[in-house]
Protein backbone atom coordinates (compact mmCIF):
# COMPACT_ATOMS: atom_id res chain seq x y z
CA UNK A 1 0.00 0.00 0.00
CA UNK A 2 0.96 3.59 -0.63
CA UNK A 3 1.96 5.46 2.27
CA UNK A 4 -0.91 8.32 2.53
CA UNK A 5 0.68 11.19 5.34
CA UNK A 6 -2.25 11.80 7.95
CA UNK A 7 -2.60 15.20 7.06
CA UNK A 8 -3.37 15.06 3.65
CA UNK A 9 -5.74 16.82 2.71
CA UNK A 10 -7.75 13.78 1.14
CA UNK A 11 -6.61 11.49 3.56
CA UNK A 12 -9.64 9.16 4.07
CA UNK A 13 -10.65 8.85 0.30
CA UNK A 14 -7.50 8.34 -0.39
CA UNK A 15 -7.25 5.52 2.35
CA UNK A 16 -10.55 3.79 0.90
CA UNK A 17 -8.75 3.81 -2.59
CA UNK A 18 -5.78 2.24 -1.23
CA UNK A 19 -8.28 -0.26 0.56
CA UNK A 20 -10.02 -0.89 -2.67
CA UNK A 21 -7.11 -1.54 -4.45
CA UNK A 22 -5.94 -3.85 -2.59
CA UNK A 23 -9.09 -5.56 -2.26
CA UNK A 24 -8.88 -5.96 -6.06
CA UNK A 25 -5.29 -7.08 -5.70
CA UNK A 26 -6.29 -9.74 -3.57
CA UNK A 27 -9.20 -10.80 -4.97
CA UNK A 28 -12.11 -9.98 -2.97
CA UNK A 29 -13.35 -6.90 -4.95
CA UNK A 30 -14.13 -6.90 -8.58
CA UNK A 31 -12.57 -4.80 -11.09
CA UNK A 32 -15.69 -3.17 -11.33
CA UNK A 33 -15.73 -2.16 -7.89
CA UNK A 34 -13.04 0.55 -8.76
CA UNK A 35 -15.76 2.52 -10.79
CA UNK A 36 -18.39 1.89 -8.18
CA UNK A 37 -16.04 3.57 -5.61
CA UNK A 38 -15.45 6.74 -7.84
CA UNK A 39 -19.40 7.40 -8.31
CA UNK A 40 -19.24 7.31 -4.45
CA UNK A 41 -16.29 9.13 -4.17
CA UNK A 42 -18.46 12.30 -6.49
CA UNK A 43 -21.37 12.04 -4.76
CA UNK A 44 -19.50 11.82 -1.23
CA UNK A 45 -17.56 15.63 -2.25
CA UNK A 46 -20.91 16.94 -2.97
CA UNK A 47 -22.65 15.39 0.34
CA UNK A 48 -19.01 17.23 2.15
CA UNK A 49 -17.61 14.21 3.24
CA UNK A 50 -19.37 13.92 6.54
CA UNK A 51 -22.32 12.06 8.02
CA UNK A 52 -25.28 14.97 7.35
CA UNK A 53 -27.71 15.18 9.78
CA UNK A 54 -30.56 13.50 8.02
CA UNK A 55 -28.29 10.51 7.45
CA UNK A 56 -27.44 10.39 10.86
CA UNK A 57 -31.09 9.68 11.20
CA UNK A 58 -31.61 7.03 9.17
CA UNK A 59 -28.82 5.25 10.51
CA UNK A 60 -30.12 5.18 13.79
CA UNK A 61 -33.78 4.39 12.89
CA UNK A 62 -31.91 1.47 10.88
CA UNK A 63 -29.95 0.08 13.99
CA UNK A 64 -33.58 0.30 15.40
CA UNK A 65 -34.78 -2.05 12.82
CA UNK A 66 -32.05 -4.36 12.80
CA UNK A 67 -32.47 -4.59 16.40
CA UNK A 68 -36.33 -5.18 15.92
CA UNK A 69 -35.82 -8.01 13.38
CA UNK A 70 -36.32 -10.91 13.90
CA UNK A 71 -34.17 -12.59 10.77
CA UNK A 72 -31.63 -9.62 9.96
CA UNK A 73 -29.14 -10.58 7.43
CA UNK A 74 -26.39 -7.91 6.45
CA UNK A 75 -25.50 -8.47 2.68
CA UNK A 76 -21.47 -8.07 1.98
CA UNK A 77 -20.29 -7.91 -1.59
CA UNK A 78 -16.59 -7.23 -2.60
CA UNK A 79 -16.18 -3.29 -1.70
CA UNK A 80 -17.66 -3.60 1.50
CA UNK A 81 -15.47 -6.20 2.75
CA UNK A 82 -11.94 -4.37 1.39
CA UNK A 83 -13.79 -1.21 3.23
CA UNK A 84 -14.83 -2.16 6.31
CA UNK A 85 -14.59 -5.59 7.46
CA UNK A 86 -14.42 -5.68 11.17
CA UNK A 87 -16.80 -3.01 11.73
CA UNK A 88 -19.64 -5.65 9.04
CA UNK A 89 -18.65 -8.26 11.88
CA UNK A 90 -19.26 -6.00 15.08
CA UNK A 91 -22.21 -4.90 13.54
CA UNK A 92 -23.79 -7.83 12.87
CA UNK A 93 -22.24 -9.17 16.12
CA UNK A 94 -24.07 -6.61 17.93
CA UNK A 95 -27.65 -6.28 16.49
CA UNK A 96 -27.55 -10.62 15.90
CA UNK A 97 -27.65 -10.25 12.50
CA UNK A 98 -26.43 -12.98 10.14
CA UNK A 99 -23.41 -11.98 7.40
CA UNK A 100 -23.74 -13.37 3.47
CA UNK A 101 -21.65 -12.79 0.82
CA UNK A 102 -23.97 -11.47 -2.23
CA UNK A 103 -21.56 -10.36 -5.16
CA UNK A 104 -23.00 -9.22 -8.72
CA UNK A 105 -19.66 -9.92 -10.72
CA UNK A 106 -19.91 -13.45 -8.41
CA UNK A 107 -17.16 -16.06 -8.45
CA UNK A 108 -17.19 -18.66 -5.71
CA UNK A 109 -13.35 -17.81 -5.47
CA UNK A 110 -14.48 -14.52 -4.66
CA UNK A 111 -17.35 -15.70 -2.03
CA UNK A 112 -14.46 -17.99 -0.67
CA UNK A 113 -12.31 -15.27 0.06
CA UNK A 114 -14.65 -12.56 0.75
CA UNK A 115 -15.74 -15.37 4.12
CA UNK A 116 -12.31 -16.12 4.93
CA UNK A 117 -11.55 -11.91 5.14
CA UNK A 118 -14.96 -11.77 7.54
CA UNK A 119 -13.72 -14.41 9.35
CA UNK A 120 -10.22 -13.29 10.17
CA UNK A 121 -12.26 -10.00 11.44
CA UNK A 122 -14.22 -12.18 13.93
CA UNK A 123 -16.94 -13.63 11.99
CA UNK A 124 -17.81 -17.24 13.63
CA UNK A 125 -20.50 -17.66 10.41
CA UNK A 126 -20.70 -16.46 7.26
CA UNK A 127 -23.23 -17.46 4.64
CA UNK A 128 -23.17 -17.27 0.67
CA UNK A 129 -21.21 -20.58 -0.04
CA UNK A 130 -24.54 -22.32 -0.52
CA UNK A 131 -26.69 -19.78 -2.25
CA UNK A 132 -29.17 -20.86 -4.94
CA UNK A 133 -31.00 -18.77 -7.48
CA UNK A 134 -33.57 -18.21 -5.23
CA UNK A 135 -34.88 -14.25 -6.27
CA UNK A 136 -36.57 -13.50 -9.41
CA UNK A 137 -33.31 -11.48 -11.13
CA UNK A 138 -31.18 -12.73 -14.57
CA UNK A 139 -27.55 -11.71 -12.85
CA UNK A 140 -25.90 -13.60 -10.08
CA UNK A 141 -26.89 -11.49 -7.40
CA UNK A 142 -30.16 -14.15 -7.72
CA UNK A 143 -28.16 -16.62 -5.61
CA UNK A 144 -29.01 -16.20 -2.28
CA UNK A 145 -28.88 -18.54 0.68
CA UNK A 146 -32.09 -19.86 1.85
CA UNK A 147 -31.48 -19.41 5.64
CA UNK A 148 -30.06 -16.40 4.78
CA UNK A 149 -31.10 -13.21 2.70
CA UNK A 150 -33.98 -15.34 1.19
CA UNK A 151 -35.68 -15.75 4.94
CA UNK A 152 -34.52 -12.75 6.35
CA UNK A 153 -37.30 -10.21 7.44
CA UNK A 154 -34.97 -6.89 7.36
CA UNK A 155 -31.45 -6.85 5.11
CA UNK A 156 -29.09 -4.51 4.92
CA UNK A 157 -27.17 -3.75 1.91
CA UNK A 158 -24.12 -1.49 0.79
CA UNK A 159 -23.32 -0.37 -2.83
CA UNK A 160 -26.22 -2.52 -4.27
CA UNK A 161 -27.70 -2.54 -7.27
CA UNK A 162 -31.19 -1.15 -7.80
CA UNK A 163 -32.18 -4.59 -9.21
CA UNK A 164 -32.04 -6.62 -6.40
CA UNK A 165 -33.09 -3.94 -3.98
CA UNK A 166 -36.12 -3.94 -5.77
CA UNK A 167 -36.79 -7.89 -6.01
CA UNK A 168 -35.85 -7.51 -2.60
CA UNK A 169 -38.73 -4.89 -1.82
CA UNK A 170 -41.31 -6.96 -4.03
CA UNK A 171 -40.21 -10.20 -1.27
CA UNK A 172 -42.17 -7.83 1.05
CA UNK A 173 -38.79 -7.57 3.00
CA UNK A 174 -37.57 -4.24 5.06
CA UNK A 175 -34.20 -3.10 3.11
CA UNK A 176 -31.66 -0.59 4.33
CA UNK A 177 -29.29 0.90 1.98
CA UNK A 178 -26.03 2.66 2.34
CA UNK A 179 -25.77 4.46 -1.01
CA UNK A 180 -23.75 7.81 -1.42
CA UNK A 181 -26.15 8.45 -4.53
CA UNK A 182 -30.09 10.05 -3.04
CA UNK A 183 -30.80 9.11 -7.18
CA UNK A 184 -29.77 5.85 -7.61
CA UNK A 185 -32.25 2.95 -8.25
CA UNK A 186 -31.34 1.68 -4.57
CA UNK A 187 -31.20 4.68 -2.64
CA UNK A 188 -35.04 5.66 -4.56
CA UNK A 189 -36.06 1.35 -3.80
CA UNK A 190 -34.93 0.83 0.18
CA UNK A 191 -37.27 1.72 2.68
CA UNK A 192 -34.40 3.01 4.75
CA UNK A 193 -31.47 4.81 2.50
CA UNK A 194 -28.62 6.14 4.44
CA UNK A 195 -27.03 8.71 1.92
CA UNK A 196 -23.67 8.57 3.88
CA UNK A 197 -19.90 6.67 3.16
CA UNK A 198 -19.81 3.08 4.51
CA UNK A 199 -16.84 4.01 6.35
CA UNK A 200 -18.84 6.40 8.39
CA UNK A 201 -22.26 5.07 8.26
CA UNK A 202 -20.51 1.50 10.13
CA UNK A 203 -19.13 3.09 13.42
CA UNK A 204 -21.51 5.75 13.69
CA UNK A 205 -24.07 2.62 13.65
CA UNK A 206 -21.91 0.71 16.02
CA UNK A 207 -21.76 3.87 18.28
CA UNK A 208 -25.58 4.15 18.29
CA UNK A 209 -26.40 0.47 19.64
CA UNK A 210 -25.78 0.89 23.53
CA UNK A 211 -28.26 3.52 23.21
CA UNK A 212 -30.95 1.90 21.89
CA UNK A 213 -29.91 -1.82 22.90
CA UNK A 214 -32.01 -1.59 26.24
CA UNK A 215 -34.80 0.35 24.76
CA UNK A 216 -38.45 -1.33 24.91
CA UNK A 217 -39.39 -2.95 21.49
CA UNK A 218 -42.47 -0.23 21.44
CA UNK A 219 -40.21 2.40 21.57
CA UNK A 220 -37.65 0.96 19.42
CA UNK A 221 -41.17 0.82 16.63
CA UNK A 222 -42.25 4.17 17.66
CA UNK A 223 -39.17 5.57 16.16
CA UNK A 224 -39.10 3.26 13.21
CA UNK A 225 -42.94 4.18 12.12
CA UNK A 226 -42.08 7.91 12.60
CA UNK A 227 -39.89 7.65 9.90
CA UNK A 228 -40.14 9.12 6.30
CA UNK A 229 -37.77 8.05 3.91
CA UNK A 230 -38.60 10.60 1.53
CA UNK A 231 -37.51 13.18 3.63
CA UNK A 232 -33.87 12.05 4.27
CA UNK A 233 -33.67 11.99 0.03
CA UNK A 234 -35.12 14.82 -0.37
CA UNK A 235 -32.60 16.53 2.35
CA UNK A 236 -29.55 14.93 0.76
CA UNK A 237 -30.95 15.91 -2.14
CA UNK A 238 -30.73 19.81 -0.83
CA UNK A 239 -27.97 19.25 0.89
CA UNK A 240 -25.87 18.98 -2.38
CA UNK A 241 -27.76 21.84 -3.57
CA UNK A 242 -26.98 23.96 -1.06
CA UNK A 243 -23.19 23.04 -0.97
CA UNK A 244 -22.75 23.43 -5.02
CA UNK A 245 -24.77 26.95 -4.31
CA UNK A 246 -21.91 28.32 -1.78
CA UNK A 247 -19.48 27.44 -4.49
CA UNK A 248 -21.14 28.91 -6.89
CA UNK A 249 -21.50 32.20 -4.43
CA UNK A 250 -18.00 31.48 -3.34
CA UNK A 251 -16.67 31.41 -7.02
CA UNK A 252 -18.87 34.78 -7.70
CA UNK A 253 -17.66 36.47 -4.81
CA UNK A 254 -21.14 36.82 -3.71
CA UNK A 255 -21.64 36.51 0.36
CA UNK A 256 -24.42 35.20 1.62
CA UNK A 257 -26.71 37.30 3.30
CA UNK A 258 -28.86 36.51 6.66
CA UNK A 259 -31.89 35.59 4.43
CA UNK A 260 -29.80 33.45 2.10
CA UNK A 261 -27.39 31.90 4.41
CA UNK A 262 -27.92 28.03 2.54
CA UNK A 263 -24.34 27.11 4.05
CA UNK A 264 -24.70 24.87 6.45
CA UNK A 265 -21.06 24.71 7.40
CA UNK A 266 -21.69 28.46 8.66
CA UNK A 267 -24.93 27.75 10.38
CA UNK A 268 -24.79 27.80 14.44
CA UNK A 269 -22.60 24.61 14.52
CA UNK A 270 -25.53 21.62 15.79
CA UNK A 271 -25.24 20.37 19.29
CA UNK A 272 -23.53 17.33 20.15
CA UNK A 273 -27.05 15.18 20.69
CA UNK A 274 -28.20 12.69 18.16
CA UNK A 275 -31.43 12.07 16.42
CA UNK A 276 -31.80 9.44 18.98
CA UNK A 277 -31.49 11.76 22.06
CA UNK A 278 -33.05 14.42 20.66
CA UNK A 279 -36.55 13.79 19.27
CA UNK A 280 -36.31 17.36 18.34
CA UNK A 281 -34.01 16.81 15.60
CA UNK A 282 -36.00 14.55 14.27
CA UNK A 283 -39.06 16.65 14.27
CA UNK A 284 -37.03 19.36 12.25
CA UNK A 285 -35.91 17.42 9.79
CA UNK A 286 -38.98 15.93 9.30
CA UNK A 287 -40.46 19.35 9.25
CA UNK A 288 -37.86 20.54 6.67
CA UNK A 289 -39.13 17.45 4.68
CA UNK A 290 -42.32 19.08 4.81
CA UNK A 291 -41.29 22.28 3.86
CA UNK A 292 -39.63 21.26 0.74
CA UNK A 293 -42.04 19.04 -0.52
CA UNK A 294 -44.26 22.23 -0.77
CA UNK A 295 -42.48 24.48 -2.67
P1 LIG B 1 -28.63 1.62 -9.13
O1 LIG B 1 -28.59 0.33 -9.90
O2 LIG B 1 -29.15 1.47 -7.76
O3 LIG B 1 -29.23 2.82 -9.85
P2 LIG B 1 -25.84 2.15 -9.46
O4 LIG B 1 -25.83 1.52 -10.80
O5 LIG B 1 -25.41 3.52 -9.28
O6 LIG B 1 -27.22 2.04 -8.76
P3 LIG B 1 -23.80 0.49 -8.58
O7 LIG B 1 -22.83 1.15 -9.47
O8 LIG B 1 -24.26 -0.91 -8.84
O9 LIG B 1 -25.10 1.28 -8.44
O10 LIG B 1 -23.29 0.61 -7.05
C1 LIG B 1 -22.53 1.64 -6.59
C2 LIG B 1 -23.33 2.57 -5.73
O11 LIG B 1 -22.72 2.61 -4.45
C3 LIG B 1 -23.28 3.98 -6.28
O12 LIG B 1 -24.54 4.60 -6.18
C4 LIG B 1 -22.27 4.72 -5.37
O13 LIG B 1 -22.64 6.05 -5.19
C5 LIG B 1 -22.39 3.96 -4.08
N1 LIG B 1 -21.12 3.90 -3.34
C6 LIG B 1 -19.87 3.65 -3.81
N2 LIG B 1 -18.96 3.63 -2.83
C7 LIG B 1 -19.63 3.88 -1.68
C8 LIG B 1 -19.25 3.98 -0.32
N3 LIG B 1 -17.98 3.84 0.07
N4 LIG B 1 -20.21 4.23 0.59
C9 LIG B 1 -21.50 4.37 0.21
N5 LIG B 1 -21.94 4.29 -1.06
C10 LIG B 1 -21.02 4.05 -2.00
MG1 LIG C 1 -26.43 -0.49 -10.87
Amino acid sequence: MTEIPKNHPRYESLMAREQITAGVETGITSRQGLIAQGRGEAFDYLIGEKTIESADYAEAVAVCLLLLAEKPVISVNGNAAALAPAELVVLAQLTGAKLEVNLFHRTEERVKKIIDVLKENGADAVLGENAEKLLPLDHERAKVEREGIYEADVVFVSLEDGDRCKALTDMKKLVIAVDLNPLSRTAQTAHVTIVDNLKRALPNMIDMISEFRNMEEEDLWEIVNAYDNNVVLIDAVETIKENLTAKQNEVLGIEDGPDQNNDRSKREPRKQSRIQRNPEIARKVMMRGGDLMME
